[in-house]
């Protein structure tokens, strides 16, 4: 029961199928990476996952511990456990990071409940220092002139305020330094744990480096054409993807 489970998923985007029949299951505690050349629909997937209205579900089935996530609504799927890390919100200017996580999760509590100052103070401490960021970073806008590491540390404190079961990690090609892989690791590794299933999406087997995943899964053409554990990762940065092409033969001939 507790995994997210992708079964046989289909989507299209603009008429034109996208993923083609993807299988995958998540379980909570491990950390499973997906890897794949650009324009797999790595993306694609993630954005499905989180309700993107642009994304149609043609066949398959999502469950996330037992409940159908396909007839969820986005901010539905979020309040049961699935976080998408590129849902920070564009800029926001003037509500700082600590007004605009308090709202996030006075927004989850049920009709007059309050969220606790103090509590919530404590709680984003807590996290903060869980993850090394400096009590400063929260009084910033929210995305407001960020650099691509700020916004790394503002996506990855979300989550741990969240604390979900399972976050979907789109660590997209672009604009991704040094830097910003070494927040996103560290902010992965130390919310690392039993209660936490992570699917992290990544183009570089270098953030691999950082993040040791239990499972790696190469994307080609919509599907999953093979899977493995870390060293799947080192084989894939050493022998690039041709090699997984001809070895799932039946893909090259669409
Ligand atoms: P990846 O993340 O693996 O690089 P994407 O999921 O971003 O792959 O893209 C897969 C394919 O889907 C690409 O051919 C891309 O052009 C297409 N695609 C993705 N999103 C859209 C969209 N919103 N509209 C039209 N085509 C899209
Ligand atoms: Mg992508």
């Amino acid at each position: 029961m507790n995994s997210l489970i992708i079964k046989d998923l289909h989507v299209s985007v603009a008429e034109r199928e996208i993923v083609r029949g993807l299988d995958l299951e998540v379980e909570r505690g491990k950390v499973h990476a997906i890897m794949g050349p650009n324009g797999s629909g790595k993306s694609t997937l993630a954005k499905v996952l989180g309700g993107h209205p642009d994304y149609r579900v043609t066949s398959g089935e999502v469950w996330m511990d037992g409940v159908n996530l396909l007839e969820l609504e986005p901010d539905e799927r979020s309040r049961k456990g699935l976080f998408l890390a590129f849902q920070y919100p564009s800029e926001v200017p003037g509500v700082s990071i600590a007004n605009f996580l308090r709202a996030a999760l006075q927004a989850r509590l049920g009709e007059g409940e309050e969220l606790e100052a103090t509590d919530y103070y404590a709680k984003l401490y807590e996290k903060m220092a869980l993850l090394e960021m400096d009590r400063s970073f929260t009084a910033r806008s929210v995305n407001e002139n960020f650099s691509g590491g700020e916004k790394k540390r503002n996506e990855i404190l979300q989550m741990a305020m969240l604390e979900p079961s399972y976050g979907i990690l789109d660590e997209t090609d672009s604009g991704l330094d040094i830097d910003a892989l070494k927040i996103v690791a560290n902010g992965v590794n130390s919310l690392r744990g039993p209660e936490l299933g992570i699917l992290l999406i990544t183009h570089y087997q270098r953030l691999l480096n950082f993040i040791v995943p239990d499972y790696v899964h190469v994307m080609m053409q919509g599907r999953i054409v093979l899977s493995g554990g870390k060293e799947l990762a080192f084989e894939l940065e050493e022998k690039g993807y041709d090699w997984v092409k001809e070895e799932a033969g039946e893909l090259a001939a669409v």
